[in-house]
């Protein structure tokens, strides 16, 4: 699951870094209304764990919605997994607004 979402991560950003991008849109705002990100040691402490799981979104009704994310702490920083994050963050862009893909889709 985290090589699979890895492996999208460096096609996007080879994506991100050419010029194929196709098909044209105007600007989309989408406001994101009482986010909670939350940072967890482990990831035992996502509340819908299963083995494999890295992160998870989940909408807590009343447009509130949380993102668990696993974080590493090093040199009293601590060091977010970003393409988990942005993987999360997209399942809330999509709840919001269907023009953004499932990112378990794409
Ligand atoms: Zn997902």
């Amino acid at each position: 699951m985290i090589i699979k979402k890895i492996l999208i991560g460096l096609i996007l950003f080879v994506i991100g870094c050419s010029s194929h991008i196709s098909g044209s849109f105007s600007p989309i705002t989408i406001p994101v209304d009482n986010l909670k990100v939350v940072i967890v040691e482990s990831e035992y402490d996502i509340p819908q764990y299963f083995p494999g799981l890295v992160g998870e979104a989940i909408n807590i009704g009343n447009k509130q919605y949380k993102i668990y994310v696993v974080g590493q702490k090093f040199d009293d920083k601590i060091y977010l997994d970003q393409l988990v994050l942005g993987h999360e963050l997209q399942h809330i862009l999509h709840w919001k607004n269907k023009q953004i893909i499932n990112p378990d889709k794409q």
